[in-house]
């Protein structure tokens, strides 16, 4: 494959900020891509930008006379992309130029995007659906300190487990109304309920249901001088205080999904969990922020055993691939994860099925998580 052209321009995502979509003319037609956008941001993400998205597309543009010289025929070609544009463009920027690069060449080689990844992929991640949600992705107001409150049906089809998500999610609509009395049917940023609940009424609804459930705590967003600071109800909580209080809720409500309980720098209580309920999932996501070097960081010390991967948190779709290795050498089970800004991008899919991921959360409803959902469902539908 050739790419005659390269351009970009900002389109809006889910929440309405701007974000990148990069269309590259080839050989073989004219291909698009776009990447997310996060709020809830960890500390060490890598810049989405080098100086603004219109920056980032005038080096892309510029350096389109290299690109020409390549021809592209395989995944591993995506390194050739990365020493031309290395220093010159952000992770955001990156990722979606990969992406288009991955459809080009997956239509010239008649292939599925994701068996360019692994051919041989056969296991479908299991949904990680946000249902309820709180912290930096729902509005002001009385709402849980935890940021999301996650459905993880544990069948192999991903058709099964979506239905499930969505019977559950209007089940709870339901369940919030009897409970809740501010509750008026209004979703945040990631199309998941608000609720005025907190976590611990939140996790006694869940309870309820017969399905394995979680949370992405996203504690660094509330942890300042050395303390969590809790809203609902006031309270805060020192490290050491948050430990337990993540230990029994993780034990009382046999919590199976723990995403970053702890802040971002606090390796060693996210250790000190694992060591406690081993048979939950300990996720790193702002602690890891897809950063290889982190991430070897949080495995050497225990921990996590689980990690949430952003691939436009890291940009370089080559590096992914070493992270996933890693992950698999050493038994640490692996979340591809959606933006609270989304596009209607359904790459995340691909990537998720073709890396042989355990899980993909991206939500339940809403047209932007629906596009990567009806394409894992897709890719099903097309290998039976
Ligand atoms: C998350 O924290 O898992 C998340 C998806 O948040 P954001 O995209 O806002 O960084
Ligand atoms: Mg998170």
């Amino acid at each position: 494959m050739i790419i005659k052209r390269v351009k970009g321009k900002a389109i809006k995502d889910s929440r309405r900020d701007l974000t990148i979509e990069v269309t590259l003319t080839t050989n073989v037609g004219k291909f698009s891509a776009s990447a997310p956008n996060g709020k809830s941001k960890g500390k060490y993400e890598a810049k989405s930008y080098i100086k603004s998205i219109t920056k980032d597309i005038q080096a892309l543009e510029n350096l389109s006379d290299y690109f020409s010289d390549e021809h592209l025929e395989k995944f591993s070609d995506l390194r050739r992309i990365e020493d031309i544009t290395k220093g010159h463009v952000g992770a955001n920027t990156l990722f979606a130029f990969e992406s288009a690069v991955l459809k080009a060449i997956s239509k010239e080689q008649k292939k599925e995007i994701w068996e360019l990844i692994n051919p041989n992929a056969k296991i479908f991640p299991r949904f990680v659906g946000n249902c309820i949600g709180g912290g930096l992705h729902s509005a002001s107001g009385k709402k849980p300190d935890f940021q999301e409150f996650l459905l993880i049906p544990d069948f192999r089809s991903p058709s099964k487990n979506q239905k499930i998500n969505l019977e559950i999610k209007e089940k709870l609509k339901e369940l919030l109304k009897r409970k809740d009395q501010k509750f008026s049917d209004k979703k945040n940023d990631e199309n998941a309920w608000m609720t005025s609940l907190n976590e611990k009424e939140v996790f006694d609804i869940l309870s309820q249901l017969e399905v394995p459930f979680g949370t992405d705590v996203a504690a660094s967003t509330f942890y300042k001088r050395k303390k969590y600071h809790y809203k609902n109800p006031q309270l805060d909580r020192r490290p050491d205080e948050q430990l337990m209080y993540m230990k029994n809720l993780a034990k009382n409500y046999k919590l199976f999904f723990i995403e970053d309980p702890f802040d971002e720098e606090d390796f060693e209580s996210f250790a000190k969990l694992l060591k406690a309920v081993p048979n939950s999932l300990v996720v790193g996501d702002d602690l890891t922020v897809t950063n290889y070097k982190r991430i070897e960081k949080a495995i050497e010390e225990k921990s996590i055993n689980a990690l949430i991967v952003k691939p436009n948190q890291n940009g370089s779709l080559v590096e992914v691939s070493r992270i996933i290795e890693l992950t698999k050498k050493k038994g640490i089970k692996t979340i591809f994860s959606h933006r609270s800004g989304e596009t209607k991008e359904s790459i995340l899919a691909d990537l998720a099925f073709g890396f042989q991921a355990n899980f993909m959360k991206c939500g339940i409803t809403g047209p932007e998580r629906l596009a990567k959902i009806e394409r894992l469902i897709e890719i099903e539908k097309k290998l039976k």
